[in-house]
């Protein structure tokens, strides 16, 4: 039997005004393992039906139009973009017509969806209510290591005129330290950019890469202030029964997902 669709909110960005977002689990949708049952990626080797399907669930759950939906093929990298109705329905049913090579989506535009898809790697929301601007980021070690979550403030500056210092953000479920052991290259790179981000683990050759810190850190450095920075506990890896983990499941999972736009 087909479970309830439930969902997560960052508390912080739901008192601003016409924002509307959620953040998926990997519950009721339609799904059979390993991918069950709301896997949101058609990139993944699921059934392209049963993605649709779940993508429908989620629409019509949450009250956008399904064939609205501006998606990316995200590639770990630190490029943003300015998505505007030009774009709408972009990589909404389907993988090849997504946005290709972006990691990071903004805009401004009314009614118009935007899906960032995880599995570990941290979803992450900005919002500028003075201007009316929101972004949807996906940050992994690398993309966070690259500066993405500042690059996207900066560049809601530049397009948009947005003030780092009226920005609020909320960091979705990522996996915690204990679950992100990384080798020397990927620790040296991490503590380049923020050393308070890098633990000792327990195996000495390993270290454990604190993504949250590393975004936190990012964000202030681009003038977001602490206090509007909202991050979720929840890990993935540690909670494989609420969330898809590519860790967790040896890289054969489904994707959860951050869903956003203006009303
Ligand atoms: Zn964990």
């Amino acid at each position: 039997m087909q479970e309830p669709l439930s969902f997560l909110q960052f508390s912080s960005l739901n008192d601003v005004t016409g924002l509307k977002h959620a953040i998926t689990t990997r519950n009721g949708g339609v799904s059979s393992s390993p991918y069950q049952s709301l896997n949101l990626g058609y990139h993944v080797d699921d059934r392209a039906e049963s993605v649709t399907h779940n993508r429908t669930l989620l629409a019509n759950a949450l009250g956008y139009g399904a064939t609205s939906l501006v998606c990316a093929q995200q590639v770990h990298g630190a490029h943003s973009i300015i998505v505007n109705d030009t774009q709408r329905g972009r990589g909404a049913l389907d993988w090849h017509s997504a946005i290709p090579q972006t990691d990071a989506l903004i805009t401004r535009e009314q009614q118009l969806p935007l899906l960032i898809l995880v599995a570990d790697c941290a979803p992450l929301l900005l919002a500028d209510p003075v201007q009316h601007v929101l972004a949807v980021v996906h940050a992994g070690w690398r993309g966070a290591v690259a500066g993405i979550a500042a690059e996207t403030v900066r560049h809601m500056q530049a397009e948009f005129q947005s003030h780092p210092a009226g920005i609020r953000v909320g960091i979705g479920p990522c996996l915690c330290a204990p679950c992100l052991e990384v080798g020397p290259e990927v620790a040296a790179m991490a503590n380049a950019a923020c050393p308070a981000a890098i633990k000792p683990a327990l195996n000495p050759d390993k270290a454990q890469l604190d993504l949250r810190a590393l975004l936190e850190y990012d964000l202030k450095n681009a003038g977001v202030p602490p206090e509007q920075i909202e991050a979720m506990p929840h890990c993935p890896r540690c909670r494989p029964d609420i969330f898809f983990s590519h860790r967790g499941q040896h890289g054969t999972t489904g994707r959860f997902g951050l869903v956003a736009w203006w009303d």
